[in-house]
Order: structure tokens, then C-alpha cells, then sequence
């Protein structure tokens, strides 16, 4: 994934009012299976970012490209879960497993065949015939999950996914997350407002500006065992981390502050 000098911006909210710019010079890359998150105040226009990349948007300046192609409208290969889980609330989790895979050319047994496999890789198997309403907040976000891995992408699009969940479910949450995404080596940018979670979760975080927004800094987080998000952030580096962070994004840590 490749983003060189874009910007967006959008009419102005009012007639005559100048154009609202978003993002400007906005450039980075994300390696192919690397796992790469973006922190940053709100509003400084990581969605928009994400709605670019998606293909779903197109900049007013510079380049999106994926595999070495410029993204021109969405793509297959691309999967997209946003903080609300957007499940159809009439249809089972299986069936909104398969609902991303009724557009494409698959005999239905075919079709459950690969949604019920996304399951098992959720541990969901058991909840296949319940309703949306009938599971957890954090079931729906691993169903969600499930249909979008269902489109077997390269790259996965995570927009805040857990900062609706409980604490404890959170935690559970991104620990079975980790795990789905490190088996299958996608490439991952996740979008996250929890700065634990950038440095538990990712190889590399990248630091946005207000708006409008651009990648102002950028850490290797160095540490080992992607799949295990839990120990990763019991260590003294990830401690380290999340401090110089809180300094980045100027959050004040004095205790009179
Ligand atoms: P973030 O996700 O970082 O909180 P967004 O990308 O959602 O920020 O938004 C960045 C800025 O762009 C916000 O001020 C938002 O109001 C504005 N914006 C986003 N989408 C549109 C749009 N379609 N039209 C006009 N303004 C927009
Ligand atoms: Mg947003």
C-alpha cells in the first residue's frame, strides 16, 4: 500500500466558503503482510484516509496504490470493518457471512462452504444460526471480521473496530484479532483512538497531525510475538512507547495537569 503526497479536500460548508482540506501530503507505505497503525487527534481525517485507500473516495491530489496499481474505486482484494458492525440484523450470522459473497460467481454450497470456514477461524461455528441480536458486542465484531475475511483480501482496513466494546471484552477482542490476522499474513492498517492497542496490535505506528492531517512521526515498535497483543503490552518497551506517544500527541501525564 502506497500513499505519495495525497490530499483531500472537500467543498466548503457554505456557498463561497473555501474548500475544506482534510488531509495534505499525506504520504506513507505499508509492507505486504506488516501491520501498521495510525493514531492521531480526532478529526484530523484518518476515516477520510481509510475511505481512500478503500477506494471509495478519490483524492484531490497525489496517489493511492495498491500491489503497485493505483486505486480508482473499491476493490475485492480490499476489506473494510468499521467500529460499527454493520451486520443486517435479519439475516444469521452465517448468512451475513455470505452476504459479501452473493455477488460473486459461487455455486451456494460453495459459498457456505468458505463462510462457515471464516467461522471456524472467528470461533464462531457455534453461533452460525443465531441472530445478530441473539450474540455480543464482541461476537458481532469477530461475525464482522468473519464477512470481511469471507472476500479472502490482502489487505484489511480496520476503523477503530473495538473503541464501542467494553474494557475486558476489548482485550479479548484484540487478542483474537491478532491471531486471525497473523495466520493469515494480511496487510493490516488499523485506524485506533486506544494508544495500548496501536502498540499491542501493530508492527509500525504512525502518527498523524491535526488537521489537516499528515504522518508527522513514525515508530517501529520492535517488539515480538504479533499474535499475543496481551504480553506484548506488559513489557517495559511497549511502557516506553505509549509514553513518548502521549507526549506526540501532546496529551499532558503531570499528575497536577
Ligand atoms: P477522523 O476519522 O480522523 O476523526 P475524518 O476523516 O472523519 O476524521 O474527518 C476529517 C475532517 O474532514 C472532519 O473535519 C470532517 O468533518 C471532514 N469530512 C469528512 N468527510 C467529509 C465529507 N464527505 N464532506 C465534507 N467534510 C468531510
Ligand atoms: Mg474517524
Amino acid at each position: 500500500m502506497e500513499l505519495q503526497d495525497v490530499a483531500r479536500r472537500f467543498p466548503g460548508r457554505t456557498v463561497g466558503a473555501p474548500p475544506f482540506t482534510a488531509v495534505r501530503n499525506l504520504s506513507f507505505d505499508v509492507r505486504r503482510s506488516e501491520f501498521v497503525s495510525i493514531v492521531g487527534p480526532s478529526g484530523c481525517g484518518k476515516s477520510t484516509l481509510l475511505n481512500l485507500v478503500a477506494g471509495l473516495d478519490r483524492p484531490s491530489e497525489g496517489r493511492v496504490a495498491l500491489n503497485g496499481v493505483e486505486v480508482s474505486g473499491p476493490n475485492s482484494s480490499v476489506g473494510f470493518m468499521l467500529q460499527k458492525d454493520l451486520l443486517l440484523p435479519w439475516r444469521t450470522v452465517l448468512h451475513n457471512v455470505e452476504f459479501g459473497l452473493e455477488a460473486r460467481k459461487m455455486s451456494g454450497s460453495e459459498r457456505r462452504q468458505r463462510a462457515m470456514r471464516e467461522l471456524e477461524r472467528c470461533r464462531l461455528t457455534e453461533f452460525a444460526d443465531r441472530y445478530p441480536y441473539q450474540i455480543s458486542g464482541g461476537q458481532r465484531q469477530r461475525a464482522a471480521l468473519a464477512r470481511t475475511l469471507a472476500i479472502d483480501p490482502d489487505v484489511v482496513l480496520l476503523d477503530e473496530p473495538f473503541s464501542a466494546l467494553d474494557a475486558q471484552t476489548k482485550l479479548v477482542l484484540q487478542k483474537s484479532f491478532a491471531g486471525t490476522i497473523a495466520s493469515s499474513g494480511l496487510t493490516t492498517l488499523l485506524i485506533t483512538h486506544d494508544l495500548s492497542e496501536a502498540v499491542a496490535m501493530s508492527d509500525r505506528i504512525l502518527v498523524m497531525s491535526d488537521r489537516p492531517g499528515r504522518i508527522v512521526e513514525e515508530i517501529e515498535v520492535g517488539l515480538p510475538d504479533r499474535d499475543n497483543p496481551i504480553a506484548r503490552v506488559a513489557t517495559p518497551r511497549a511502557g516506553e512507547i505509549v509514553k513518548h506517544l502521549f507526549h506526540s500527541l501532546h496529551i499532558d501525564t503531570r499528575e497536577d495537569a
